[in-house]
């Protein structure tokens, strides 16, 4: 469930999906509360080698990432800027991390990609910077939103043709936060007319 499919991004940015959906709000789970946990979630991902230790600085920085990611997203959700905040995390974070750009020659195509310099955990935060650059060049990146539900935030790649979904696709967060509104909107109405 928490991965549907009708969820995932395309390419690269699935990745940063994935990254950022590791704080389960809604279930009340996270896959990076520590270093060990961490770890064992990046190597399965395939976003870190096992024999790369982690220390607790690396996950406060990966941790600050994600937060500065679902913030990103969450301004793709309502259409507005993102928090100056969140925008100077991502670039103080990425800046620590470089990329190299790889270029890639087959037959008759030219494939270009960013590479991060390292393998450790500095590498993944290196990684998640190649892919939103990549999604925001090829128009992806908008697309990737957080559920606008409070208790849910959960990252959803929006696949309407009007790009305007608000909430994830498999909580029915839409009906629920819908749902409240109009039972704050009675209560209201109820102690007006009392
Ligand atoms: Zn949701």
């Amino acid at each position: 469930m928490d991965n549907d499919p009708s969820n995932a991004a395309p390419g690269a940015l699935e990745a940063v999906r994935r990254f950022v959906d590791t704080d389960d709000i809604y279930n009340g789970r996270d896959a990076l509360t520590d270093v060990a946990s961490a770890t064992e979630w990046l190597v399965a991902e395939g976003m870190l080698d096992k024999d790369r230790p982690m220390t607790a600085h690396d996950l406060s920085a990966l941790r600050n990432m994600r937060d500065a990611l679902r913030a990103l997203a969450a301004a793709n959700t309502l259409g507005g800027q993102p928090p100056r905040e969140a925008v100077d995390t991502f670039n103080d974070l990425t800046a620590r991390h470089t990329a190299s750009v790889r270029l890639e020659v087959g037959r008759g195509a030219t494939a270009v990609s960013l590479e991060p310099r390292e393998d450790g955990p500095g590498g993944v935060v290196a990684r998640l910077a190649a892919a939103v650059h990549e999604a925001v060049l090829t128009g992806t990146w908008t697309r990737l939103k957080s559920c606008d539900n409070p208790e849910c935030r959960w990252l959803f790649y929006d696949e309407s043709r009007s790009r305007t979904a608000r909430w994830c696709s498999m909580r029915a967060c839409g009906s629920i936060v819908k749902a409240r509104r109009y039972r704050d909107k009675q209560r209201r109405g109820t102690a007006n007319t009392s």
